[in-house]
């Protein structure tokens, strides 16, 4: 990137005319100003460390495909122009391509070893088989850090084309679930070419796993080993380094990107203003009435131990009275645990601070609140303009009512009354001032 081009861009001579200090209120307002300098210099090509549907690169990649209309996900848009795969090699113009809607697709994504959830997955089985009555925090501390030493690799940005074919590669040689192909071991069994997606070599990818699988193995041994001890106290406990920074995106922690721009942006309105025109394909706001939600599983013997292991979930449990229920889907205590991803068994309240018919509750199930901000999406949507905030739309007791509460287990949601009380919500956030 140029230096000089963005110490005279238009974003920097606004950073110098705005030294401040200001109070929390005027950076709100200057916050805009900063957002709309930064777009035009990127659009100015004065900064490079940034993307977005309207940067130099991006005309060149519209010019070269004869298209117009992008799809361009946040880490697209938070990396530099300069960015290249560390997987294929190729710029992000080689990597563009149209894709099936006519659309130019830009997708970078971060490609991760699966072992932290089989390391989470092993703890939780080993948990409930040994059967262990007491918490285990220093255990669960335990795998949380040791989850990323089991990794073959770094998380790492790479192109949607090389995390596609790692997919593909997994399924042409059969590998199991938890294993993907390092960046290293991608490059081997793909053949790469500008503007398309890879070719997966199925011999190849046979014969990499084939040499993966070995040290795969042995990994999974030596997870099981681990979480079986962290799950029965026979722990040790030592901190664990961190690797560099592997993901150049803006918005994740460890990126050095120029300060000035760390100083006026947030990440998520700064990427969605940068791609903001870019959207293909809009989201189903619908699917959470309409999906059937199975029923939860079974509660392990010492579901209390295994969820007083998660700190934030036992304080919640101690916090709440015996005969406490959740005031929107009156299940108690009890009924609200419940087991999720890799085993792990979850008791999660969501604090309510609002007025009016809300004032009286503290707190609901996160199921409940989950429906709850369902309805607000999808009433938001329809209603063309977002819910001033987030229950004033609707009352506690019209909530209860279109939800099939069972124990263990996400809500049903009774798809007629759904339906009645989203044309309610549709007008309340309509009229809304
Ligand atoms: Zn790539
Ligand atoms: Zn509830």
């Amino acid at each position: 990137m140029s230096n000089e081009r963005y110490e005279q861009s238009h974003f920097i001579k606004w950073c110098l005319e705005h030294p401040g200090p200001y109070t929390p209120s005027e950076e709100i307002e200057l916050r805009k100003e900063a957002m709309a300098a930064l777009v035009e210099s990127v659009k100015a090509g004065d900064i490079t460390s940034l993307d977005g549907a309207e940067s130099p690169l991006s005309e060149r990649i519209r010019a070269q495909h004869g298209v117009t209309d992008f799809e361009m996900n946040s880490n697209w848009v938070g990396s530099s122009q300069d960015w290249i795969c560390p997987c294929c090699g190729r710029s992000k113009f080689q990597v563009s391509r149209v894709g099936k809607r006519g659309q130019i697709l830009a997708k970078l994504v971060v490609h991760h070893d699966h072992m932290s959830e089989a390391m989470k997955a092993a703890f939780h089985s080993a948990f409930e088989a040994a059967g262990t009555r007491v918490e285990q925090i220093d255990g669960w501390r335990l795998v949380e850090r040791m989850r990323d030493a089991f990794a073959a690799y770094a998380e790492v940005l790479v192109c949607e084309d090389c995390n596609n074919a790692d997919t593909e590669a997994k399924k042409l040689a059969g590998s199991p679930s938890y294993f993907s192909f390092s960046i290293g071991q991608i490059r081997r069994l793909i053949r790469s070419a500008d503007h398309r997606p890879h070719l997966v070599e199925p011999v190849r990818a046979e014969e990499v796993w084939a040499e993966a699988e070995p040290a795969y193995k042995l990994r999974i041994k030596l997870i099981s080993a681990v979480a079986h001890a962290a799950a029965t106290d026979a722990h040790w406990y030592e901190p664990h380094a961190r690797a560099a920074d592997p993901i150049p995106v803006f918005g994740f922690a460890r990126r050095s990107v120029e300060s000035e721009i760390i100083r006026w942006a947030y990440a998520d309105p700064l990427l969605r203003t940068l791609g903001a025109n870019t959207k293909v394909s809009t989201p189903n706001l619908s699917r959470w009435r309409q999906v059937a939600q199975k029923p939860g599983k079974q509660l392990p013997a010492n579901y209390l131990a295994m969820l007083r292991t998660e700190e934030s979930h036992g304080r919640s449990w101690e916090a709440l009275p015996d005969d406490w229920r959740c005031p929107v889907c009156y299940r108690s205590k009890h009924e609200l645990v419940y087991v999720g991803e890799q085993g792990k068994v979850i008791f999660a309240m969501k604090l309510v601070t609002a007025r009016g018919a809300w004032a009286s509750l503290t707190r609901i199930c996160n199921h409940c609140e989950s429906t709850l901000r369902s309805l607000k999406w999808e009433g938001a949507q329809r209603a063309g303009k977002a819910a001033r905030d987030s229950y004033s739309f609707v009352e506690p007791g019209e909530l209860s009512r279109i939800i099939v509460a069972r124990p263990h287990s996400a809500h049903v949601i009774r798809e007629k009354e759904a339906q009645e009380l989203l044309a309610d919500v549709v007008q309340r956030i309509s009229e809304a001032r």
